[in-house]
């Protein structure tokens, strides 16, 4: 499938609420969700007007939202929610706790990143290592006690600069650890549902591919 490369801003909107795609610039941006409340496109102000929405379409819009979110592709999170599926426990929390496990995702909440899509980036273009290999597989799956830094010649880049020092960095969530300097950071435990600060119903996303 192809990669879309249009506005992010647009799928944000297109959900009604602020997805944060562009990460610490969404607080510093004109964020267009606030100034324009309706989908983009010709029918976007009279879709706001039109009748109640379908459970399918409640459940259709949630799964958009994480998939958009973490930046997947349609056969990707499919493939996600079908291994979720076949762990132990609740399948909605297993699929969150395999999304926030992602290398490019880990990056990202470590701070080395602004966005999800910067830290992709960063995993592409082989900035990054894992338990000291080079991983360029931004879906790579970290485990628990698994190391992730910066190359030494990728320490100083201006992206994990500007990231680190940005002011509306989010807080460093308690199952991942960062020494700053040295760039290097480390999973400490596996993360509950509970951990991880997204607002979204995965019931709703397990209910729509049970069907
Ligand atoms: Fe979404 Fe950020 Fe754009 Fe607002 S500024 S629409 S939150 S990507």
């Amino acid at each position: 499938m192809a990669r879309y490369t249009g506005p992010v801003c647009k799928r944000c909107r297109r959900e009604g609420q602020k997805l944060f795609l562009k990460g610490a610039k969404c607080y510093t941006e004109k964020c267009p969700v606030e100034r324009r409340q309706y989908p983009p496109g010709h029918h976007g102000p009279a879709s706001v007007r039109r009748r109640k929405q379908s459970d399918y379409a409640v459940q259709l819009r949630e799964k958009q939202k994480v998939k958009r979110i973490y930046g997947l592709h349609e056969k990707q999170f499919r493939n996600l929610f079908e291994y979720a599926a076949g762990r132990p426990g609740v399948t909605g929390e297993n699929l969150i706790v395999a999304l926030e496990s992602r290398l490019d995702n880990v990056i990202f909440r470590m701070g080395l990143a602004v966005s999800r899509r910067q830290a992709r980036q960063l995993v592409r273009h082989r900035h990054v290592k894992v338990n000291g290999s080079v991983v360029d597989i931004p879906s790579y799956r970290l485990s628990v006690g698994d190391e992730v830094a910066l190359r030494e010649r990728s320490r100083e880049l201006e992206p994990v600069e500007v990231s680190l020092g940005s002011r509306s960095r989010p807080q460093l969530l308690d199952w991942l650890a960062l020494d700053e300097k040295k760039r290097v950071g480390r999973v400490l435990r596996q993360p509950v549902r509970g951990d991880i600060p997204l607002a979204a119903q995965e019931q709703l996303i397990v209910e729509l591919y049970s069907k």
